[in-house]
């Protein structure tokens, strides 16, 4: 295992490794994104002990994150198969936007979760003191 200095988290990995962000040192998922068990939410932080889901249906919000990320990967999408191809016949589009959907939705899923903790959720940010080895024992 390797050790972790307290204070000395960045955002950005925590992001992408979708750890708390209190103390961005736990994890928020008991799954890797891809996997046949489908992934879930660990209730609170194994870390710091925060809860994740701040309020009944707190994660409902993430629906809009994960809707806003879809627009912006299907806009991607089309555009890219129009540089690409040029074609002009939609069931080239429609195949590829589904199957490339179909592919990012666990990311989706994942992120869009992990954005609305990180970003979108007022009072909640990094404590750096948190982030030590004794996060439980420390406070
Ligand atoms: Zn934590």
């Amino acid at each position: 295992m390797e050790s972790v200095k307290a204070g000395n988290l960045r955002m950005w990995p925590a992001i992408v490794h979708a750890k708390c962000p209190r103390c961005r040192a736990g994890k928020i998922f008991t799954n890797p994104a891809y996997g046949f068990k489908g992934q879930k939410i660990l209730k609170e932080c194994p870390h710091c002990g925060l809860v994740y889901e701040r309020e009944p249906g707190y994660f409902y919000a993430a629906m809009y994150v994960g809707y806003a990320f879809i627009v912006a990967e299907l806009v991607t999408l089309a555009v890219g198969t129009y540089i690409l191809t040029g074609s002009e016949n939609p069931w080239v589009y429609l195949c590829i936007m589904l199957t490339v959907v179909a592919l990012l939705a666990p990311l989706n899923f994942r992120y869009s979760r992990v954005l609305l903790l990180h970003w979108l959720t007022p009072g909640l940010r990094y404590h750096p003191e948190l982030s030590g080895n004794n996060g439980k024992s420390g406070g």
